[in-house]
């Protein structure tokens, strides 16, 4: 993608990769912002950018090294916010993006937070447990600097998980001499960790999912839905689904594609990826279709709940959908986003869609700070409301400016970050 923006220097202007996604994005809502786009190239430069070598002893004494990122967006509306991702796909480009969406996302749902993102560019598969522990401490340790329970707050992402947050609060610890189990969200309950933060964002797509399902007249009963990726997100908002009478026709994740017309037995699938790592060889399946089939499949409800750029124009011109649920972040690509738009598809963008799991990451690090824990129900149904809430500000949003509900969510969220920068003022 060439781009017409001024270009911080490390970029390639000739393949921004989802960073540009993201510029278009921002560009599209300028027009909506009134004064405040004078303020708009703010959200077009990350404010901090981290980048770390993590070095690690591998098990047969040989020394490897891995390029490691943390972005720290946005910090006008509170301190940096977002996951940790390791991946052999990681790119500098990528991580701006993801921490570009979560200031987006923070501000939508109205979390006291700017947005920040971490990333490794490693294949977590090829290293073994205590591997992986040293990679995680070696590079908690080089951007210890940056983060902070007041300061950025990591969380887990792609192949990341509750082990390596607790690896990484207590290398935070064992740095600093103290002991703040808010330095990191996503751990497990034994150290902090809030109840309901594992099902988060499932939840929170199954939420806005009813609520999108309510004002197009669908009912969730015998709906069918597909869904792309079924790990943290996708297992669980497929479960949801499943228990309230939908029908999971297909499941995709990095190794197939599984289908079944009547349903996929969900809890059935789940148990089975939990011992074998994918849904591959599923006894349950009435087939497996080739990778590409599965954007085609008859369906009401889509949920992308891998990785971004997913529905590419191609794949947008099959898809049959009336419901896109954006699970994954940055799943679609604007051009994408303007066919199915023009077809009226209903599109719950990701920073709407899938801030369920930064909403409880937010709980979990206000339970920290008072050390005092609440129950699980009282976690879900905070949860729900914001949700429920943020959806509804973003409809209505986008039924007075009559525009989509990404460029309506992006219109509430840019408007409260930058009323933030501009009350804030520029220092010195
Ligand atoms: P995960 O690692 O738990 O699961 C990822 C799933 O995607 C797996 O099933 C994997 O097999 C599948 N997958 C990977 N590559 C694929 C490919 N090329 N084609 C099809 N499937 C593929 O990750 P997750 O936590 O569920 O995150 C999924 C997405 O949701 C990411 O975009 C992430 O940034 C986003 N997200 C996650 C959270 C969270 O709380 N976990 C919150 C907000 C957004």
């Amino acid at each position: 993608m060439t781009s017409k923006h001024a270009l911080p220097s490390y970029l390639n202007p000739e393949d921004l990769g989802p960073w540009g996604v993201y510029l278009e994005q921002i560009d599209r809502v300028t027009p909506y912002l009134g004064n405040l786009s004078r303020w708009v190239e703010t959200l077009k430069r990350p404010k901090r950018i981290l980048t770390v070598d993590v070095p690690i002893e591998r098990d047969d004494g040989t020394i490897a090294h891995y390029e490691g990122y943390r972005v720290q967006h946005n910090l006008s509306r509170g301190p940096g916010k977002g996951g940790v991702r390791f991946h052999q796909d990681v790119t500098l480009s990528e991580v701006m993006a993801l921490s570009a969406w979560m200031t987006v996302k923070n501000a939508a749902v109205n979390v006291p937070y700017g947005g920040a993102k971490g990333g490794i560019r490693v294949d977590p598969k090829t290293l073994s447990r205590n591997e992986l522990q040293r990679l995680t401490r070696r590079y908690t340790s080089e951007i210890s600097m940056i983060i902070g329970p007041n300061k950025d707050i990591p969380a887990p992402d792609v192949n990341t998980n509750e082990q390596v947050m607790a690896w990484m609060m207590d290398s935070y610890a064992m740095i600093g001499g103290n002991m703040s189990t808010g330095v990191v969200t996503g751990k497990p309950i034994s150290l902090g960790g809030s109840l309901g933060r594992r099902d988060a964002t499932g939840r929170g797509v199954f939420v806005v999912g009813c609520d999108a399902a309510a004002k197009v007249g669908m009912s969730l009963e015998g709906a069918k839905v597909i869904v792309q990726g079924f790990g943290n997100v996708g297992g669980v908002a497929a479960r949801m689904f499943a228990e309230a009478g939908s029908k999971v026709v297909a499941v995709q994740d990095h190794k197939t594609t599984v289908v079944h017309s009547g349903g996929l037995n969900i809890p059935q699938l789940l148990a089975h990826v939990a011992e074998v790592g994918s849904v591959e060889g599923f006894s349950g399946a009435e087939a497996f279709v080739p990778r590409e089939d599965f954007w085609g499949i008859d369906c009401d409800i889509l949920i992308p709940a891998a990785l971004e750029q997913q529905i590419t124009a191609e794949r947008a011109q099959v898809i049959r959908a009336k419901i896109i649920l954006e699970g994954a972040n940055g799943p679609t690509l604007p051009a994408a986003d303007d066919i199915l738009t023009d077809r009226g598809v209903l599109i719950v963008p990701d920073v709407l869609a899938n801030a369920g799991g930064v909403t409880v990451s937010y709980f979990e690090w206000a339970q920290n700070f008072s050390s005092f824990f609440w129950t699980e129900e009282e976690i879900n149904s905070r949860l729900t409301r914001i949700m429920r809430e943020a959806f509804d500000a973003v409809w209505q949003v986008s039924q007075e400016k009559k525009v989509s509900m990404r460029t309506a969510t992006f219109i509430l969220a840019c408007t409260r970050v930058l009323q933030a920068r501009e009350v804030r003022g520029l220092y010195p």
